[in-house]
C-alpha cells in the first residue's frame, strides 16, 4: 500500500490510501467500510497517571501501554509486555472512552514496540475525543498514525528506521556505559535541529549516574531524564 509521510498543524501523520496497513493485527477492514471503532489492539495495560520521563515529566497523562515488542533490550523492564499473544485484544472505542474520560489533555502511546501495530485507528478515535497524542518508539518498525509528539528512544538491539528521524520532537537514549553516550550522538544528528535531546539512566545502573551528569555539565544541549514515576511511586 503507498504510503507517504506528511506534517500538518504540527502533527506528523503517516496517512495511506485507504485504512490501516494491509496485514495489520491491530484491525481488519473491509475495503470502504473503514471505522476505526471495529478496530482492537492487544493491550498489556492503560492507565491513568503521571507522565514520569522525558520532556513532558510531572504532567498528567492517559498511557495505552500495547502488547508486543520484537527488540529485546536485556535490561527492559516490562518484558512482560514482548509475548502479544498473553495480552487480551481491547476495543478501540473502549481505550478512547477510558482516555477521554480520565481528564487527561494528553495520552500516551507506549508499550513494548506501539509501531508493531498499524496506529491509524487508535490516533484517529483519540483524536476526534480532543487528546493530544504522544508516541514513545524505538522507530524500528514502520511509523503509523497522526502524533503530535514522537519520542525516540533507539536500542542498538533493533536499530531504528531511516523514516522516523525527521519526525522525532525528543529524543530520549537510555545509558548504561559511556558507549551509549556515544550511540545518543549517532543518532542525534539524524533529528530535526529542535529536538529535545535527553540522556536517561538506566534505573538499574545508577553508577551511570556521574558520567551522565559531567557529560550534560560539559554538552548542555544535552539534559537529563529521570523515571520520576518510580520516585513517585505510580505506575
Ligand atoms: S524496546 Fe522498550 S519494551 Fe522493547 S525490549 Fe526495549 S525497553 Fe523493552
Amino acid at each position: 500500500m503507498k504510503k507517504t509521510i506528511s506534517k500538518s498543524n504540527g502533527r506528523k501523520a503517516v496517512s495511506r490510501t485507504e485504512g490501516p496497513r494491509e496485514g495489520s493485527r491491530a484491525a481488519e477492514p473491509q475495503k470502504g467500510s473503514w471505522n476505526w471503532r471495529e478496530t482492537s489492539y492487544p493491550v498489556m495495560e492503560h492507565f491513568y497517571t503521571i507522565q514520569g520521563e522525558g520532556a513532558h515529566s510531572g504532567q498528567a497523562a492517559y498511557f495505552i501501554r500495547l502488547a508486543g515488542c520484537d527488540v529485546g533490550c536485556w535490561w527492559c523492564d516490562v518484558k512482560e509486555s514482548w509475548d502479544e499473544s498473553i495480552h487480551p485484544r481491547v476495543d478501540t472505542a473502549d481505550l478512547v472512552r477510558a482516555a477521554a474520560g480520565s481528564g487527561a489533555g494528553f495520552a500516551v502511546i507506549t508499550g513494548g514496540e506501539p509501531l508493531l501495530h498499524d496506529l491509524t485507528a487508535l490516533c484517529q478515535g483519540l483524536h476526534e475525543a480532543g487528546l493530544r497524542i504522544h508516541l514513545e518508539t524505538s522507530g524500528s518498525s514502520p511509523m503509523s498514525g497522526d502524533i503530535d509528539w514522537v519520542t525516540l528512544s533507539p536500542k542498538r538491539f533493533k536499530e531504528p528506521l531511516d523514516e522516523i528521524f525527521p519526525l522525532v520532537d525528543e529524543l530520549k537514549v537510555v545509558v548504561l556505559t559511556r558507549k551509549d553516550l556515544q550511540y545518543a550522538e549517532k543518532n542525534a544528528v539524524r533529528c530535526p535541529d529542535k529536538t529535545r535531546k535527553m540522556l536517561q539512566p538506566e534505573w538499574d545502573t545508577p553508577e551511570s549516574i556521574p558520567m551522565i551528569v559531567d557529560y550534560v555539565k560539559a554538552h548542555p544541549e544535552w539534559s537529563i531524564s529521570l523515571q520520576t514515576h518510580k520516585y513517585l511511586n505510580v505506575p
